[in-house]
């Protein structure tokens, strides 16, 4: 008898208690309130956040579908400008050989002007001028040079290499171990306080789970998505705020893809390896085939064109030049990729 008076006190303490706990550890709603003067921090009123997803094979997206990747056919197809169809680097198809081609927008091998990073992992401890043997700037040092300030969020300590190269141009290095999640709630966390004018996004976990998996099995395949939810996150905390939704350009690349089966990317001449995503989504881009409006590009089809093909296809190398000419800054010096900043974006 007791029990059937106590019994809906006790749901309603229970519904209660679930509630309140929902609601101090908030996991439904993942953006944060925005300070209203995050905009007055950068430079031509416009934030570039350069997110690149290691090992993501555009296979990925159409194995998934729309469904899977809402995220990312957000920026590459239905909104941004973008294509699935990009090149990655001609002489390696590995992880920090290509992101330091997109910071700095050199080619790898030094001899040909490129930056000289052929090594792949952190026993290395020479910086990028070591490598190259001169000096090399990046878009770290022209966003810097310019009055902007810069972050970088990794995934792999590889990625040490950046402030270690540009120490006084690096602002803010947050490098946390195959932590996704925790490197994109930094990111958010400083988009709702203090943006930096450009932010270099490093997410590592298909790449991981190819290399212990293989590419395009189930395991990569779901971190494939988990990364599309993250991506996701930051699309909400820029929408959040009219400040950042007005002044934020997302640049998505991938540094190289996979071999479907296989736990490996260095065949450089293999298309499954050397096709990557490139796209530009945001304030002021609309949507477009990336090489419909660029007739300084070429879509290479199934092909690999060399360093000498004319035009090029879109590559991504490009993503320092066309950050920079996204945040009214001049192209990094000795830069190849887009060093005419002739890469259209809107
Ligand atoms: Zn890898």
């Amino acid at each position: 008898m007791t029990s059937l008076r106590v019994r809906p006190v006790l749901a309603a303490v229970v519904v209660l208690a679930a509630v309140l706990a929902g609601f101090l550890l908030a996991p439904t709603d993942p953006t944060r309130p925005v300070s209203a003067d995050v905009a007055a921090r950068t430079i031509n009123d416009k934030h570039v956040i350069a997110i690149s997803v290691d090992g993501l094979n555009p296979r990925a997206l159409k194995k998934l579908g729309r469904a899977g990747t809402p995220n990312l056919h957000r920026l590459i197809k239905d909104e941004g400008a973008g294509t699935v169809n990009a090149r990655a680097q001609l002489e390696l198809t590995i992880t920090l050989p290509n992101h330091t081609s997109m910071v700095t927008g050199r080619r790898i091998k030094a001899g040909k002007g490129g930056h000289g990073v052929t090594w792949n992992d952190d026993t290395v401890t020479k910086t990028v001028q070591q490598a190259a043997g001169h000096d090399v700037d990046s878009v770290f040092t022209q966003v810097h040079a310019a009055g902007g300030t810069t972050a970088v969020y990794a995934t792999k300590s590889k990625f040490w290499l950046f402030e270690r190269s540009w120490p006084k141009a690096v602002d803010k290095n947050v490098i946390q171990v195959e932590k996704n999640g925790a490197v994109v709630k930094a990111l958010r966390d400083d988009l709702a306080t203090s943006p930096a004018s450009f932010s270099f996004v490093h997410l590592g976990k298909p790449d991981q789970m190819g290399h212990k998996f293989g590419w395009m099995t189930p395991k990569y395949l779901r971190a494939v998505a988990k990364m599309d939810k993250l991506i996701g996150t930051i699309i909400a905390q820029v929408e959040s705020s009219p400040s950042l939704r007005t002044s934020t350009v997302i640049v998505l690349t991938s540094d190289h893809g996979g071999v479907p089966g296989t736990k490996n990317h260095v065949w450089k001449k293999n298309r499954e390896d050397y096709r990557v995503p490139f796209a530009i989504w945001g304030a002021g881009v609309d949507r477009a085939d990336l090489y419909a409006i660029n007739p300084h590009r070429a879509a290479p089809g199934r092909s690999r064109p060399n360093a000498k093909a004319d035009p090029q296809p879109i590559r991504n190398g490009e993503v320092a030049n066309v950050s920079l000419d996204i945040l009214g800054v001049d192209a990094v010096p000795g830069s190849l990729w887009d060093a005419a900043q002739d890469l259209a974006w809107k």
